[in-house]
């Protein structure tokens, strides 16, 4: 896998429409409450600890500056659990977005790493992924 160092999210916040941020009052698949229509964070000085502390796998340093989550429509996120330890969760933006050639890419790709891979959709289904 090739890591690239030193990224910031520029443009992209879709992760502000991925996630859930405790406390902000946000479900999965709905824009955060305090997202400006211009796009970044409305109260970004005084936003939570757990947006300060979310790194996607682009912002750590996965795939090509092209794959930023905006552009593919998939948030990766590298996630630690007492059933898997480690794994890896594709959460799309969209409801084709786990469809597409990126998606397959990485899928693999994680997966020959011998990472755990889930694939979060839209409409709430998860998916354990297999070679
Ligand atoms: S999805 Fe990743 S790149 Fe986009 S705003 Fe969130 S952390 Fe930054
Ligand atoms: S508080 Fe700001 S950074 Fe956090 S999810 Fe909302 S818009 Fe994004």
């Amino acid at each position: 896998m090739t890591m690239l160092e030193n990224r910031n999210c520029g443009e992209c916040s879709l992760c502000c429409f991925t996630h859930t941020v405790e406390p902000v009052p946000t479900e999965h698949h709905e824009w955060c409450v305090y997202c400006k229509s211009t796009g970044g964070c409305g109260i970004y000085l005084e936003r939570p600890i757990n947006c300060r502390v979310f790194r996607c796998e682009w912002l750590e340093g996965m795939g090509s500056d092209d794959e930023r989550p905006d552009k593919t429509n998939i948030v990766v996120e590298r996630q630690y659990d007492l059933y898997f330890d480690e794994k890896i969760v594709m959460m799309a933006a969209t409801p084709t977005a786990l469809e597409s050639d990126y998606a397959r890419t990485m899928t693999l790709e994680y997966l020959r790493h011998g990472l755990v891979v889930v694939h979060m959709h839209v409409d709430g289904r998860c998916e354990v992924q297999h070679e």
